[in-house]
C-alpha cells in the first residue's frame, strides 16, 4: 500500500475513535460564566468578638436581586459602589424581600446543572470569597435545611435517575480531591493507602485528566455521601485567626453521568462543584511558618486564576486569542475547560456583610466583575450507540483491508479504490470500505 494512503487510512480511523468518545452536537451561543453574589449573616464569632473585634457594621444592600452595593463608612465622599450581576443573594437576614435560603439555591442553580448534566452539558461552580465569607456553607452547608449545593444536586441526580423511562441505563462516576499546597490529593483514596504523586496531564481526546485518581462508580445517592462524608474527613483543615474551621485548601468534587435512553443517543457529562480556599491576603490571618507556606500557595493558584480571568475577559473585549497561563497552577490547569471550554460555568463569590470586611469584599466584587466578561463554549456530548457501532466496524473493516493490502497488495477491492483515490489525490470517506 502507497504511504500516502496508508497514512490517511490511519488518519481516518484516528478520527473515528475520536469521534466515539467525543461527539459533540449542538454548539451552544458562547455563554458567558454566570456570576451570583451571595452574602451572608453575622456569625457568632463575630458577635462574640473573636473576629473582626466583635464590631458588626452592615455594609452591602442588595437594591434588586441582580445588583449589590457596598458603603464606605470611612469615606463620606466616596459613594456606595454598585455592581451588576447575574443574581444576587441575600442570606443576611429573613425579613429581606431577596432572602434566600439553599433551598433557593438548589431551585435557581442546582436544578438547572442538573437539567444540563441529563442532557449531556458540563457544568461547573466554583465558590470565590475571603476565608469565612460563606463558600463552604454554599457548596457542602450543613445537616438537614442548612445543606448545601453538593448534597442536594446529588440527591436530585438520583430523583432524576429514577423517573427515567424504562429501559433507560445511566452511569456516574465520582471523584473527590483538595489542592493543598499546589499538591493534588485524592480525597476518596483508602486512608492507609500510599499517597501518590498526582499530576494533570492533556490526553488529546480525553481532554484534561488525571492519572491515578480515584472514580468511584456509584449506584445511590447514600453511597455519593458516605464518600463525600470520607473525602470531608481527609480534607485539611487548620485554624486560623480568622475562622477555626476553614479549610485551607481547594477542593472539587465531580461526577460523571453517562445516560442512554432506548432509541437516543447517549449523553454523558462532566459537573465539578469547587470550594476554593479562602482569597484573602496572607497578613489578615496572622499567618506565621506552615501557615504562611500554605498561604503563598493558595495565593499562587488564586493568583493565577485572577490572570487567567484577566487574559480571558482581556480577549473576550478585543477578539484577539487569549494566552492564559493555565498550566502555572494546579487549580487552573485542572478547571481549564470550565474557564474558557466545553462547560456551562457558573461562579458563587460570597461576601461578608461586615464593614470591617470591606477591602476583601470590594476585591471579591471587582474580580467577579471581570469573570463575567468571560466565555465558554458548552456543547452537548451526545454519543449515537448505533452510528458508534457503524464506525466501529467501518474501523474494523478499514484494518482488514489494511492488513490484506499488506499480505497481498492485488487482493482486494478497497486497497484498489485507495490506489485509484490516491493517484487521483482525493480523499476518501469511510462509507467506501464497504459499510
Ligand atoms: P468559608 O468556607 O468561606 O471560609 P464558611 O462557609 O465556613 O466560610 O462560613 C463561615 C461561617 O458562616 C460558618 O459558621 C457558616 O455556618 C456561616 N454561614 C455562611 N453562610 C451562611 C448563610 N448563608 N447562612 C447561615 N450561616 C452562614
Ligand atoms: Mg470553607
Amino acid at each position: 500500500m502507497p504511504p500516502s494512503a496508508l497514512s490517511k487510512l490511519q488518519s481516518a480511523v484516528t478520527q473515528v475513535k475520536q469521534v466515539n468518545v467525543l461527539k459533540s452536537t449542538q454548539v451552544e451561543d458562547s455563554p458567558a460564566i454566570k456570576v451570583c453574589v451571595r452574602v451572608r449573616p453575622f456569625i457568632k464569632e463575630e458577635v462574640e468578638g473573636q473576629r473582626s473585634g466583635g464590631e458588626c457594621k452592615l455594609c452591602i444592600d442588595m437594591p434588586s436581586e441582580t445588583q449589590v452595593r457596598i458603603l464606605n463608612f470611612d469615606d463620606p465622599d466616596d459613594d456606595s459602589r454598585a455592581f451588576e450581576f447575574d443574581r444576587c443573594y441575600w442570606s443576611h437576614s429573613k425579613d429581606h424581600p431577596f432572602f434566600a435560603t439553599q433551598e433557593t439555591l438548589q431551585t435557581e442553580l442546582g436544578e438547572i446543572m442538573l437539567e444540563h448534566a441529563m442532557n449531556g452539558f458540563n457544568n461547573c461552580i466554583f465558590a470565590y470569597g475571603q476565608t469565612g465569607s460563606g463558600k463552604s456553607y454554599s457548596v457542602l452547608g450543613g445537616k438537614d435545611e442548612e445543606r448545601g449545593l453538593l448534597p442536594r444536586v446529588v440527591e436530585g441526580l438520583f430523583d432524576h435517575f429514577a423517573k427515567l423511562p424504562q429501559g433507560a441505563t445511566y452511569k456516574t462516576l465520582v471523584a473527590f480531591m483538595e489542592i493543598y499546597n499546589e499538591q493534588i490529593r485524592d480525597l476518596l483514596a483508602p486512608a492507609d493507602s500510599e499517597i501518590k504523586k498526582l499530576e494533570v496531564k492533556q490526553h488529546p481526546v480525553l481532554g484534561t485528566i488525571i492519572p491515578g485518581l480515584t472514580e468511584a462508580a456509584v449506584a445511590s445517592c447514600e453511597e455519593v455521601l458516605n464518600l463525600v462524608d470520607y473525602g470531608t474527613q481527609m480534607r485539611h483543615v487548620s485554624a486560623t485567626a480568622m475562622n477555626a474551621t476553614s479549610s485551607r485548601s481547594h477542593c472539587i468534587f465531580t461526577f460523571k453521568t453517562s445516560l442512554t435512553e432506548p432509541d437516543q443517543p447517549s449523553k454523558v457529562s462532566q459537573t465539578h462543584l469547587v470550594d476554593l480556599a479562602g482569597s484573602e491576603r496572607a497578613g489578615r490571618t496572622k499567618a506565621t511558618g506552615d501557615r504562611l507556606k500554605e498561604g503563598a500557595a493558595i495565593n499562587q493558584s488564586l493568583s493565577t486564576l485572577a490572570r487567567v480571568i484577566s487574559e480571558l475577559a482581556k480577549s473576550a473585549k478585543t477578539k484577539k486569542k487569549p494566552n492564559p497561563p493555565f498550566r502555572e497552577s494546579k487549580l487552573t490547569y485542572i478547571l481549564k475547560e470550565s474557564l474558557c471550554g466545553n462547560s456551562k460555568t457558573v461562579m458563587m463569590a460570597a461576601i461578608s456583610p461586615n464593614f470591617t470586611d470591606y477591602d476583601e469584599t470590594l476585591s471579591t466584587l471587582k474580580f467577579s466583575q471581570s469573570v463575567k466578561q468571560v466565555q465558554t463554549k458548552a456543547v452537548q456530548n451526545a454519543v449515537n450507540m448505533s452510528s458508534v457501532e457503524a464506525q466501529l466496524r467501518a474501523e474494523l473493516n478499514a484494518l482488514k483491508s489494511q492488513l490484506q493490502a499488506i499480505q497481498d497488495p492485488q487482493a482486494s477491492d478497497e486497497l484498489s479504490f485507495l490506489k485509484r483515490q490516491d493517484r487521483e489525490g482525493g480523499c476518501f470517506g469511510l462509507c467506501h470500505t464497504g459499510i
